[in-house]
Parts: structure tokens; C-alpha cells; sequence
């Protein structure tokens, strides 16, 4: 039989040659399995790979074969189409499409020296510190300095843990995961703060949304399948995918329903599926699917080194918040009054794990998510700032924009000033701004191209209030002229 295998591995080694494929692992045609898995592949016709176990089963079912040309004892599809009956598409030559590939592991080197350490971008002597850390966020995120300062410094010793891992060091001191949860309003920047991190840092980022996932067997996502999406997102490299963050959103779903009878699928029961997630372990992984019976290769993936943070807006957290403070100094001379929390608007800042375990989040889970903390809420003048200040700040992409038209736009302080007004009447965070300005700007961006003399706009509070034009100042006289009515249609 080996020297049919042999035979069979000679014919099609050259057809095999696909240079790009070269850094990806082959994937046994029948068990989905990868290489590093099923051990060295069999290559047949049609750049069909095999493993030997596969390949074994194969010329066992043959030899029991009987008369009728049916294999008793296992569903004979996947054989038939190996040997040229019914060959499906082939999407690049093996079967199986790149986004189901397994990169290669790189051959394990000896990590002995801090210097030759590296996770993707970083090495541990360029590990930014946590100041440089929130010096880059202030970039990008307005306000939430305490967020901000939380974060670099735990994102900082999460990977000076990681790889300090790696370095061989006997004195039995091993440091815990920095996994962090966030509490916070919609809108104030959770996501917005995780993916600038993941930006400076370089490292793979997964966000996913805590209400897709249910426990394993029922309608919805399984836990492990966000690690599916990291895996994605690192271009299908474990190695990379290893010391990534996953983001998962809307944490506060995921809390354990209160009076309910029935099995709670998606609430506790994913709780306690994250655990063994959350604290690392060795998980099987779909490749470029999110669930395992796609019948899609599966590698291992561990998650010890992956950073996770949570976030959620936890509504009504606050009640549970007031309670604790005013229960807490009911008794005695420092009796308070029971409203005294109740114009404190950053109540959430004193949140506590006690507070989200009354709250629906179970012990383990919190256990598991060391660091707790919360963010502001937006005021006025975050949002002027949101709008004005960032590299990337919304106005500034509207002046760049009319800008390549060679049109000089501007905002007066009380336009800027109305519409984070208007945004704060909303109550969804910044995430209103951009519905705002999108309203007012349409006419500017439709009827200021259409005439070339037309050199300054200016964006005044009336305009955005329904009761003004802009002023509009031309190219040639400089002098300034508002626009009737007529010229310019109000927004
Ligand atoms: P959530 O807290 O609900 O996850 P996001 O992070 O998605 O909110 O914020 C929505 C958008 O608002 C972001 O894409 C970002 O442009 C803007 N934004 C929110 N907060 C800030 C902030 N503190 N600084 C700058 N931009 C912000």
C-alpha cells in the first residue's frame, strides 16, 4: 500500500506548486483537518490532499466494498468526489478557499533573551509605556482621562506579562490577565477607545456583540466564535491571533435574567461559557467560519495571552449604585439624605463589583475581569471638543473635503456650540454629531461647487437652527454678501 501512496504523492507533487499558498497548511480534503494536526498529507489528483488516516479509512471501505459498488459502513460522498466522481468547484486548486487556511507556524525559536522577543510589531524594549500609551489616545479620544490612564496601564503590563511569559524565568512569581471591564454610557467612546488601542499597539482586534452569543447548541453564535473572528482578523496566524484583544459590546446582555423560569440561554449560560475563554485555555476553532459544524478546518487556538475587554452601558446600574451609597450612610450621625446621589451625574464612577453582581453578572465571571471602570458621560463641552479637536475631528474631514474644491469652510464657536447642543438633547453620546452635521451639510456640499467664485463659507448658529443662511464670501471682491434665500435653500 506504501508504494501506491508513493505513486500517487509523485504524480501530483508538481501540479501542487502554487507559490502563494506556500505560507498556509494544508487541510485534509476529508477530516477538515490541518496539517500540523493530521500529520504529512498524501497528495492525489486534482491537488487533493489527504491525511493518512483518511487515506487508511479510504482503502479500508474499498476492500469492504460489496457487489453493489456501496460502502457499508460510513456515508462514502467525500471518497467518491477524492476519486474523481462528482468533483465539486474547486476554489483555488485544493479545495479549500484561503480564508479556511491555517498560516504556518513559524519554527519554534529559543526565547531566551529578552531582546529577541516580539509580539507582531512590538519587541519588549520598545513595549511603549503606559504614558506614551495615553499620549497617543489623547490623539484620538477626547476627555475620559481616567479611562484613558486605566487602560495604558493595564494594556502595558497585560504584554509585559505576555512577554515576560515567554522568557524562561524560574521564580515561580506568575502574573495575572488584565482583562478589563467598561462601564459607560452609549456613545462616550468604548469602542471608539478599544480600537484606537488595538491601532497604536498593532495587534489584532475582534469587536463583538454580547447579544448574538448563546450557549453552544442554540440559535445564535457560540462563545468560541469570536475567537473565530480574531483569528480572521489576524489574516488566520494563530501565533498573531494569540496576542490580540477581543472587544466584546453590550456585556450588560449577558446578565442573568431575573424571574425567569426557563433555561436562560443567553444570559447566565454565556457567562459561563466565557469563563474558561477569559481565564486562557486551549480552544478548537473553526477557520474562516464561526461555527464548527461548517464543516470548515479547526486549529487551536489558546487564549492565555489574549487581552479581553468588556463594555456595556448597564442601564439602571445607577439605581443599584444609589441604593448601596444611601443604605451604606443611613444609620447614624452621618445619616445622608436619600437624594443626595441623585444630581451626581458621574455616579458611575463609583461603581463596584458588587454593584454588577447585583446587577446580573455572576461572581466567576467578575472574577475574571479584574480591572472595573467606568466612563463619563458626554457634556457639551466634550462634544465641542469631539468635533473640533481630534486628528481626525468630524469638521476638520468637511473642511478638507470643501477644501480640495479650494473653498475655505468654517464654523463659528456658537454653531459648534449649537450643534453639541442639539447632540446632547439626543442622548446618544457623540454617536449623534455625525446625523447632525450630515443634515445641515448636505446643501452646503450640493450648491457650493456649482459656483467656482465663491471663496469662504462660514457656518453660523442661525444656519443650523433653521433661521439663517451661511455667509457666504466670494473669491474675486472678498467682500462678504449673505445669500437669499432663493440662492441657497435653507436646510
Ligand atoms: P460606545 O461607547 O457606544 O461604544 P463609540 O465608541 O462607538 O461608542 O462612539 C461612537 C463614535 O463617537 C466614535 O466612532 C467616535 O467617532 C465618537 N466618539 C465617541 N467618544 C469619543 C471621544 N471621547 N473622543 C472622540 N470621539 C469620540
Amino acid at each position: 500500500m506504501s508504494d501506491n501512496n508513493d505513486n500517487i504523492n509523485n504524480t501530483t507533487n508538481n501540479d501542487n506548486s502554487n507559490k502563494n499558498n506556500d505560507n498556509y497548511e494544508e487541510v485534509c480534503y476529508i477530516c477538515r483537518r490541518p496539517e500540523s494536526k493530521a500529520g504529512k498529507m498524501i497528495h492525489i489528483p486534482n491537488n487533493i490532499c489527504i491525511c493518512s488516516d483518511c487515506m487508511q479509512k479510504t482503502f479500508d471501505s474499498m476492500n469492504n466494498m460489496n457487489l453493489n459498488g456501496t460502502f457499508p459502513n460510513m456515508p462514502n460522498m467525500p471518497y467518491m468526489d477524492m476519486f474523481g466522481f462528482g468533483m465539486p468547484n474547486m476554489p483555488n486548486g485544493d479545495g479549500v478557499p484561503n480564508s479556511q487556511k491555517i498560516k504556518k507556524k513559524k519554527p519554534a525559536e529559543k526565547k531566551k533573551k529578552a531582546d529577541n522577543i516580539q509580539t507582531g510589531v512590538f519587541d519588549i524594549k520598545h513595549l511603549p509605556a503606559p504614558h506614551i500609551i495615553k499620549s497617543k489616545l489623547d490623539e484620538y479620544v477626547v476627555g475620559q482621562e481616567f479611562a484613558k490612564k486605566v487602560m495604558s496601564v493595564a494594556v502595558y503590563n497585560h504584554y509585559k506579562r505576555v512577554l515576560s511569559d515567554d522568557i524562561e524565568e524560574d521564580d515561580g512569581i506568575e502574573i495575572e490577565k488584565s482583562n478589563m471591564l467598561m462601564v459607560g454610557p452609549t456613545g462616550c467612546g468604548k469602542t471608539y477607545l478599544v480600537k484606537t488601542l488595538a491601532k497604536i499597539l498593532q495587534v489584532p482586534l475582534a469587536i463583538t456583540d454580547a447579544t448574538s452569543l448563546t450557549e453552544a447548541g442554540y440559535i445564535g453564535d457560540d462563545v468560541e466564535s469570536v475567537l473565530s473572528k480574531l483569528l480572521a482578523a489576524a489574516d488566520n496566524d494563530v501565533e498573531k491571533a494569540e496576542h490580540g484583544i477581543i472587544f466584546i459590546d453590550e456585556i450588560d446582555k449577558i446578565a442573568k435574567k431575573r424571574n425567569t423560569n426557563s433555561r436562560d440561554v443567553s444570559g447566565e449560560s454565556v457567562q459561563q461559557g466565557m469563563l474558561k475563554l477569559l481565564e486562557g485555555s486551549d480552544v478548537e476553532v473553526p477557520v474562516g467560519a464561526t461555527s464548527k459544524n461548517a464543516m470548515v478546518p479547526l486549529t487551536t487556538v489558546n487564549t492565555r495571552n489574549i487581552l479581553f475587554i468588556c463594555g456595556g452601558a448597564f442601564p439602571e446600574l445607577e439605581k443599584v449604585i444609589k441604593n448601596r451609597l444611601t443604605k451604606q450612610s443611613s444609620i447614624g450621625f452621618e445619616a445622608e439624605l436619600k437624594d443626595k446621589y441623585d444630581k451626581d451625574e458621574n455616579i458611575l464612577s463609583k461603581v463596584t463589583t458588587e454593584d454588577l453582581r447585583e446587577f446580573g453578572m455572576i461572581p466567576e465571571f467578575l472574577g475574571r475581569l479584574p480591572i472595573v471602570f467606568a466612563l463619563q458621560a458626554m457634556t457639551e463641552d466634550m462634544l465641542v471638543q469631539i468635533l473640533t479637536q481630534p486628528k481626525n475631528a468630524i469638521l476638520k474631514q468637511y473642511k478638507k473635503l470643501l477644501a480640495l474644491d479650494e473653498v475655505d469652510l468654517k464654523f463659528d464657536d456658537e454653531a459648534v456650540h449649537c450643534i453639541a447642543k442639539k447632540a446632547l438633547e439626543k442622548n446618544t453620546g457623540a454617536r449623534a454629531l455625525r446625523a447632525i452635521i450630515e443634515e445641515f451639510m448636505l446643501d452646503i456640499m450640493y450648491e457650493i461647487p456649482k459656483d467656482d467664485m465663491i471663496g469662504r463659507v462660514t457656518i453660523t448658529e442661525d444656519y443650523i437652527n433653521h433661521k439663517g443662511s451661511p455667509l457666504i464670501e466670494m473669491r474675486e471682491s472678498g467682500e462678504a454678501k449673505i445669500l437669499t434665500q432663493r440662492e441657497l435653500p435653507e436646510a
